[in-house]
């Protein structure tokens, strides 16, 4: 990204350079075009900017939310441990047996587990208040 911001600095240098040759042109439309290009690349420049660094600070935000959410990974520790899906089990799918995958968002560990009917239930009711 910092390539566009040398990329518009090269084009204002450009710009610049021609404005130096123009002068011995005496067409005013020429010199009038030639400014409001300036002026342009210079406003583009400083809009460019600002975009990089609310970039910047989304990054830095995304990157804080994803390791802020999701259980701790069993391999590398870092919050991000998710449940990526999950499917009739290949054995047990008919009993109504689901194996579902867990992947970490930061080393890209993944773990299968299946789940029976019975622990589903048993999850289930213990989620429910005692109140
Ligand atoms: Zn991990």
């Amino acid at each position: 990204m910092g390539d566009v911001i040398s990329t518009i600095s090269t084009a204002i240098s450009l710009a610049s350079r021609l404005r130096k040759i123009s002068e011995n042109i005496k067409d005013a439309e020429f010199k009038n075009l030639l400014a409001d290009l300036g002026l342009e690349l210079a406003e583009a420049k400083m809009n460019l900017a600002a975009l990089l660094e609310e970039n910047a600070d989304l990054k830095t935000e995304l990157k804080a939310l994803k390791n802020a959410e999701g259980d701790p990974c069993p391999r590398c520790h870092k919050h991000g441990w998710h449940l990526e899906g999950s499917r009739p089990d290949k054995l047990f799918g008919d009993l109504g047996g689901m194996r579902r995958i867990y992947r970490c968002s930061s080393c890209d560990f993944t773990e299968e587990q299946l789940i029976t009917p019975e622990q589903t239930s048993r999850r289930e009711r213990m989620r429910i208040p005692l109140f």
